[in-house]
């Protein structure tokens, strides 16, 4: 059974280790998350974009296939199934469908206007026992590449927001969505302390995990991130597998053009990526 995130997140704060979201895209995805999450005993959080919503015709359709395949692999470490970066009718529509957790993302909003929705998500999710999840200061987009740096949330709105009663909150600390250009400068770890100690309990979300070194994810987990979204990284590895089967001609020998064994090396390859991450974040084991 899917469950809030808002237990687990708890959990990683207070354990000081992160919970990583893991952007699923079609059934090999799901069931690659899955797997590695129960054979390595982690708390998972599958996270569904607005955009891989609509790829998989719609939330509902993922829900029945996250429930059913949690049922048919006999998956007991706690899974949530979470909207990424929610529109508010998003969200409205994931809460129908069945989803355990949503992310709002009212972050292009004027900050009062953010407040506002929040507060009404906020009532939703208590009554449904799902987690919510609010972000404060944009977080740089792909096509930053010219400029160095992702946006910076000011922790005084960050503080704002949590008060809310939001479950967890995604900050922008210099953090990128997607590949990180050649002059980035890194995450903002003052910035980082400093919405710590205004926000207290609350779990932290890092998004864009792709390619940030491994000691500033270890040091942002020690600063209070609770919670890493990776998703650009898993369809690089997922591509990479499946470009080298083609190009070795494996598809062309045998039956090697059966789907079931031409996306089996990329479903392997995001296993991979899924455990190492689980055990950079230290979330290995810990739903035992
Ligand atoms: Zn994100």
């Amino acid at each position: 059974m899917l469950v809030s995130a808002k237990e687990m997140l708890q959990k990683a704060k207070a354990g000081k280790y992160a919970v990583g979201q893991f952007n699923i895209n079609n059934l090999e995805w799901t069931k690659a998350v899955l797997l590695i999450a129960q054979e390595y005993k982690s708390p998972v959080i599958l996270g569904v974009s607005e955009g891989a919503g609509k790829y998989m015709t719609g939330y509902k359709t993922v829900v029945g296939m996250v429930n059913g395949m949690m049922e048919e692999l006999n998956i007991t470490v706690p899974v949530a199934l979470h909207l990424d970066h929610g529109s508010f009718e998003g969200c409205m529509k994931c809460v129908e469908a069945g989803f355990s957790s949503i992310m709002f993302d009212g972050s292009h909003y004027p900050i009062a206007e953010n407040i506002e929705k929040t507060k009404e998500l906020v009532k939703i999710c208590a009554d449904k026992g799902m987690s919510l999840e609010a972000e404060v200061g944009s977080i740089g987009g792909e096509e930053d590449g010219v400029i160095g740096n992702g946006e910076v949330a000011d922790p005084k709105e960050c503080k704002s927001i949590a008060d809310l009663g939001v479950t967890m909150l995604a900050a922008g600390i210099g953090n990128i969505h997607g590949k990180y250009p050649a002059n980035w400068t890194g995450l903002n770890f003052e910035v980082l302390a400093e919405i710590q100690k205004l926000t207290g309990e609350m779990p932290l979300v890092l998004h864009g995990g792709t390619g940030i070194p491994e000691d500033m994810i270890k040091k942002a987990i020690s600063l209070g991130v609770a919670k890493i979204n990776v998703n650009t990284e898993c369809q690089l590895t997922f591509a990479d597998a499946t470009r080298k089967y083609i190009e070795a001609g494996k598809d062309l020998s045998g039956k090697g053009f059966d789907p079931r064994k031409l996306l089996a090396p990329g479903t392997d390859a995001i296993k991979a990526t899924v455990k190492e991450k689980m055990e950079l974040f230290g979330s290995i084991g810990k739903a035992e």
